[in-house]
Parts: structure tokens; sequence; C-alpha cells
């Protein structure tokens, strides 16, 4: 039979209405075996998410300030919840050991992992489905560090004997027990978590959007969202800023050939996007799949004549930035000119020693620094395949009269990169997206 693992966030499980549409997702599918759920997320934009709420709580008992007030809303997001649901669940009682724990001594992972715990409980209890606590199955070292083998094992000997199950997202425990969360948003990579151990088919990752968009919606308005993108399309376009999984949440299901498909909960008739190893055969790949950006680069440009016969002239370059622990992100070169393009927060408490450095080690003939850059990755698979594809982006990005200053075309063909100023950042993508999707 076929199995999907189907983690919903904070928002797919924020009110009982969001429940109830949990219930039908999951009644469509009997595939759908194995749930990883969030804390109760934000409900409309002025809300507060439950994991907040509970570091509040946990930060005024910690300063000895009284946590009640905090403690109650709490409570009562899970008590409405349960009474709108009418399902047997008291909050009251379940906020007992959690009042003792911070009477005494208050741990910031554990009270952070509650919002899961309770809701995933909670979410169990409605659709009478075993609940599977991720303190006993998902396993951290004693120095906090997440362990992956001891995880698959436990995980999947408890998952092997269950039809169904729900488990909690977002925290696992050491060997002692003691709560250890991941980093914010980590319920995506319990859920992966649990496709892996599962041998699931399929990850869902259940949110509020209708998959991948090719770009920021808060710069393009309501941009169409991607129908399939590669595992490593995804990590160029994530690095570059698109908010789309937890960082950690490929991995495990990437090792294990699991397709991930980002799923809207408020519109399941929606496909998504999947996420594969490798495009489906019959799919043939879009001339660019998504558009990603950042500001806050600087470049520096070092220019010498007769610098390309200079054997190991890059090297001392990088050298300088290396000495002094500033990573590069790009270094496009020229005949006689050579480009490091770092971030500007990791440059600026350098700057002045590095433009001594690259003076006494290199002499060169005119050194020039680009401040206020702002990257774009324009990401596809298909670029390789279709030619004139560069030409129309540059095009686009001319057209929409932003002076390009800097390109770089990684040699897998799977980017390119334009440097331009942090000013023309988001005329740049909107050109490029009426470039391919029209206005
Ligand atoms: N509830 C946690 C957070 O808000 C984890 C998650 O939802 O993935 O970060």
């Amino acid at each position: 039979m076929k199995t999907i693992t189907a983690k919903f966030g904070g928002s797919s499980l924020a009110s009982a209405a969001q429940f109830r549409k949990v219930g039908a997702i999951l009644a469509a599918d009997p595939a759908r075996r194995f749930v990883v759920a969030s804390a109760p997320g934000k409900r409309d934009s002025g809300d507060t998410k439950v994991t907040d709420l509970l570091y509040r709580c946990y930060d005024l008992a910690a300063a000895g300030d009284d946590f009640e007030p905090v403690l109650d809303q709490i409570r009562e997001r899970f008590a409405a919840i349960a009474r709108e649901l009418k399902v047997d669940f008291d909050a009251d009682a379940e906020l007992i050991p959690i009042r003792e724990h911070l009477r005494t001594a208050p741990q910031r992972d554990y009270m952070a992992s509650r919002g899961e715990y309770l809701n995933s409980r909670l979410l169990a209890a409605w659709l009478d489905w075993p609940f599977v606590d991720a303190a006993s199955c998902v396993r951290f070292a004693p120095d906090g560090s997440f362990d992956g083998d001891t995880t698959q094992k436990l995980l999947s000997e408890a998952l092997s004997g269950l039809e169904r199950a729900v488990v909690p997202g977002f925290y696992g425990a050491d060997e002692t027990g003691r709560v250890i969360t991941f980093s914010r948003g980590g319920s995506d990579v319990s859920g992966s978590l649990v496709a892996r151990a599962a041998a699931a088919d399929l990850y869902e990752n259940w949110t509020d959007v209708s998959g991948v968009l090719f770009t920021d919606p808060r710069i393009v308005k309501e941009p169409k969202p991607i129908a399939y993108i590669t595992y490593r399309e995804l990590r160029e376009l994530s690095y570059m800023g698109a908010s789309v999984l937890h960082e950690d949440a490929v991995f495990p299901v990437r090792k294990a050939n699991i397709p991930i498909n980002i799923r809207n909960t408020n519109r399941p008739e929606d496909p998504g996007t999947m996420i594969v190893p490798v495009l489906p055969s019959g799919i043939s790949p879009a001339p660019v799949t998504g558009v990603a950006g950042r500001k806050g680069f600087d470049a520096i440009l070092v220019e010498k004549s007769m610098m390309n016969a200079e054997v190991g002239f890059g090297a001392k370059l990088l050298d300088i930035f290396a000495d002094l622990g500033v990573p590069f992100e790009h270094c496009p070169t020229g005949i006689d000119t050579m480009s490091v393009v770092v971030s500007d927060s990791l440059f600026a408490p350098h700057k002045e020693a590095i433009l001594r450095e690259v003076e006494v080690r290199l002499k060169p003939d005119a050194v020039k620094l680009e401040e206020d850059l702002a990257l774009i990755a324009i990401v596809g698979c298909g670029m390789v395949a279709n030619k004139g594809i560069a030409a129309r982006i540059l095009g686009a990005v001319t057209a929409a009269g932003v002076n390009i200053r800097m390109i770089d075309q990684g040699s897998s063909e799977l980017n390119i990169i334009l440097g331009i100023d942090a000013m023309d950042y988001e005329t740049a993508v909107r050109g490029i997206y009426a470039e391919f999707y029209g206005k």
C-alpha cells in the first residue's frame, strides 16, 4: 500500500476550522497514514503563534516574573479548539505539569516543544489515531546535536507496527529524556524524518501557499507556483533567500529519494509543487524555474594589467579574505580584473584591513569598491538545454532600466547570478517575471 507522510504547519492547525480542513484532507486519501503536526500558528495577521507564547512564558518564568496570564492564553488556544471540535481533551489538566515545570527548573526547549506536543495529542484524540511522542524516537546527542542514525532506527521501529499515527514536530530528546528542539520552523525537519522512517512514497508538506512560488510575492503580485523543482534548484533558491522549507528538511528525504509535495491546506484542490530528485520523464523543464535574491552585498574589484599571466594571483586575493575569516559569494573574473563579492555584514568589520592587504600583497593598478549591491539568482535546470535564455534575462533587466554590474553563470548552468544596485532589485525581479510569465 502507498504511504504518505503529511506534515501540517502552524497555520493549518491554528483553529478548529483549520483542524476540520486537515481532517477532510486525511479522509480524502487513506495513504496519508502518518501525520506530523506543528503547534497552532497565527489565526490572522494580528495573532501570536503558540510557540511564541511558550517562549514568552519561559522568559517570564526564568526572570522570576508572573507567567500565569500568558499560560492562560495558551490554555485557551487549545481549550477553544477542543470545545469546538467536541474532543475529550482537558486543557486545564494538560497544563498542570507544564505549570509545575515552570515553577521548578524551567527549560527553554522543553517549554517550546509543548505547542507541538499538545496540538498533536489533541489532533490524535480528534482523529482517534495513535499518538507517538517524538521525545521517544527523535534522538539528539548529549551535546545537543541531532543524531540521524539513531533517530532513523527508533522512529522506524516506533512506526512499523502502526497503521496510522500522529507525531509532534519540532522536537526530540537526548538519551536521558531531556527535550531538545530543532531551530524555528523545525517541524518541516520532523516531517522529513518521519517520511524517511516510514519509507513513505511521498512527503506532503501542507502549508498556506499553493507551493513554491516563482518569486517573492512581496515583489510580484501573486507569482505563479512552480509545478516541479529539483532538490538542487530548490537549494539554490533557498540559499538566495526564497523561504520554502526549513533548510535541514530536505536532507533526510533526499537521501531516501522521497519527493516532497508542498500543498495548500486552504486550497487542497491545487496540485502544489513537487520537489523531486530529477524531473519525471515527460515533464520538460521550464526555461526558468524560479528567481530569488538578496540585498546587502559589496564587490571588491581588483585591476592589474597582465594579471592573467600572473600565476597564483586569484589565490592570493582570496587568501586575504580567508585569512580574515570572510567568506566570499562569487568571484567573477575578466582578463585583467577580478571581483570578489561578499556579504556586507561580514565584510564591513574587515573592510580597511582587506583593502590594505590587497594593496600590499597584490600591488594592483586599481582597486574599486562597489557597495550596496543586490544579487539575483535566476535558477533553472532548463537553461542548459534552451538557447537564448540568458539573452532574454539580460534583455528583460536592461529593458526595465536596470544597470547590470556583474554577471556570473555557474558552470553547472543551473543558475545565472546578476549583481545590480540594491535600489534596482525589485524592478529587476519584476522585469524578469514579466519576461517569462507576463505582467
Ligand atoms: N512551532 C515551531 C515554530 O513556530 C516549529 C514549527 O512550526 O515548525 O517555529
